[in-house]
């Protein structure tokens, strides 16, 4: 039987990596031979979750062959998949994301709901499915839940990732409050990366109505923190706008203790954040947004408006 490839979007979060992870393990209960993949480097929060899971990270690729059949997870849209796509064949989509630059040639499964997070979809899918949740995909499942919905304080949190997360918890036998927070902590340490790196630690691309952009965001414990390295996160940013033909490149520094938000708005649409926000750029081409912790749900639709 041909096997399936299961990925997550370019620079993997915590949901892309786990999710890719449970729906392997749910495609081979089908008799699927089937295999998670990545697009991009593990984030420290990730590391967190697999090392204590004793897991190691799938394989990493960046094309495939022509007509290799593949399965999304965590996301739809082009410019956040592999490379490519277009001549693979997406067989099957589960996403909480709006939907765009997405087509197909072929009729496929495409499970879509404006969840919290992917793997709160997987988990509804073992539940209806009567699919066995072992003790592993159960924490893996957990943690992504925990990042995506920041310990379900985001405003993207739905009830479903709350029962969700109320239910995995009990099977995982982790206090999640304690684990959620050392795993999230784990994140907020990027001290080892140069600028390049951080800029794109957490980035996606967005592509509309002709306009090219990047949202990156990182979480911190104290904003201030990231924003001393403004110098030369601004460069790497800038280097990245003119190398990638970019029309606006946000960088979103969250505070999770404090539930806010300063982001860094650079490139030549750079006023399309202060259209968005209705503020204006401070000296420094940043601002606060105070309550903004979800780039998905307060930072794209907005400049995507605004645009
Ligand atoms: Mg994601
Ligand atoms: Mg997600
Ligand atoms: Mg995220």
């Amino acid at each position: 039987m041909e096997k399936v490839l299961i990925l997550g979007h370019k620079n993997p979060d915590t949901d892309s990596i786990c999710s890719s992870l449970v729906m392997e393990r749910i495609a081979k209960i089908y008799g699927i031979d089937a295999e998670a993949v990545r697009l991009g480097n593990i984030n420290k929060e990730t590391e967190y979750v697999l090392n204590y899971l004793g897991i190691e990270p799938q394989r990493q690729i960046t094309v495939a062959e022509e007509g290799q059949k593949i399965i999304l997870v965590d996301h739809n849209e082009a410019p956040q998949s592999i490379d490519g796509r277009e001549k693979l064949e997406v067989i099957a989509v589960i996403d909480h994301h709006r939907i765009a630059d997405f087509s197909t040639s072929m009729p496929l499964y495409y499970i879509a709901k404006p969840y919290g997070c992917t793997s709160t979809l997987l988990y509804e899918i073992c539940k209806k499915e009567g699919l066995e949740i072992d003790k592993t995909m159960a924490t893996l499942m957990l943690s992504a839940i925990i990042s995506d919905t920041l310990l379900l304080k985001s405003p993207t949190c739905t009830k479903k990732d709350i029962e969700a997360f109320e239910e995995l918890e009990k099977i995982a036998e982790i206090d999640a409050k304690t684990y959620g927070l050392d795993m999230l902590k784990a994140g907020t340490d990027f001290s080892m990366y140069g600028a390049a790196e951080v800029i794109n630690l957490d980035a996606k691309e967005f592509n509309e109505k002709g306009k090219k952009i990047v949202i990156a965001q990182v979480n911190t414990a104290d904003i201030q923190d990231v924003f001393t390295r403004k110098e030369e996160l601004s460069f790497e940013i800038e280097k990245r706008i003119v190398d990638d033909g970019l029309d606006l490149f946000i960088f979103v520094i969250t505070d999770i203790i404090n539930s806010n938000s300063k982001i860094i708005a650079l490139g030549t649409d750079k006023e399309l954040a202060e259209k968005a926000f209705g503020k204006k750029l401070d000296n420094d081409d940043a601002m606060i947004l105070e309550g903004v912790v979800s780039r998905k749900k307060q930072v794209a639709p907005q400049i995507i408006d605004a645009i």
